[in-house]
């Protein structure tokens, strides 16, 4: 699988976005899917997407704790840019099971308990949501946090044992704002507020100007501990 990946990031040396997502489309045809988290990346791939390959299935992961400004972009992405994003929900009884046992705010208290609560409400459900893909395209890019500097175009996700595709790997943030404004494509309003990553209300916070864009996510753990339980990095 490794000489795989290196073939095809090769192959994609100096490819644009599109071309990224056009190859993925053809060498994964019925077997890609796009997994959205509606920040402002996924907000520029799922307009390339809907263009380039409006079949494949395009889903988002509902934690049951997101912001209502999220929930607004989901209802306005779909009419506006003419797609159905699948919902995905977390298991209702494990939900129950795991906030009658540790507490509704359990994420504050300790990481294991935030990290069972990442896994209730978002891998278990995305790992169910990619059963029957051979492969996942998400909106990593290498500037986004110091977990993420060794991220490819092309990877061997290990913890949902499949070929991962980050489009947007050598984009600046810059790049994604100028897309997104030059396209007119609908985005969270709380970018405007001070917040440039976006989960779930309880663990993101607004940040300071020149503060790490992701320095607003569980903001009470140490920066290499920031991941959710999707992405390794
Ligand atoms: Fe739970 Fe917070 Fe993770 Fe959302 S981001 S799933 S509320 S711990």
């Amino acid at each position: 699988m490794d000489s795989e990946i290196d073939n095809y990031n090769s192959h994609l040396k100096g490819a644009s976005a599109q071309e990224i997502i056009g190859f993925a489309s053809t060498q994964f045809a019925g077997r890609i899917a796009f997994a959205t988290s509606l920040g402002a990346e996924d907000q520029v791939l799922i307009e390339m997407i809907a263009g380039i390959n409006p079949e494949m299935k395009i889903f988002t992961l509902d934690t049951g704790r997101l912001f209502q400004e999220t929930y607004d972009l989901l209802d306005i992405t779909n009419k506006k840019l003419g797609v159905s994003i699948e919902v995905c929900f977390p298991d209702a009884l494990d939900v129950e099971e795991m906030v009658n046992t540790h507490g509704i705010n359990l994420f504050y208290d300790n990481i294991e308990n935030r990290k069972l609560c990442c896994f209730i409400r978002k891998t278990e459900p995305l790992s169910r949501a990619l059963q029957g893909s051979d492969a996942w395209i998400c909106g990593l890019r290498r500037d986004q946090s110091v977990t993420r500097q060794t991220v490819k175009a092309i990877e061997w996700d290990d913890i949902h044992k499949k070929i991962k595709v980050n489009p947007l790997v050598n984009w600046t943030l810059e790049q994604v704002w100028e897309y997104i404004h030059l396209h007119n494509i609908p985005y969270n309003t709380l970018h405007d507020k001070g917040y440039p990553s976006i989960g779930c209300l309880p663990c993101t916070r607004a940040i300071l100007k020149g503060e790490n864009i992701r320095s607003g996510r569980w903001w009470w753990e140490a920066p290499e501990n920031r991941e959710c339980g999707l992405h390794q990095k």
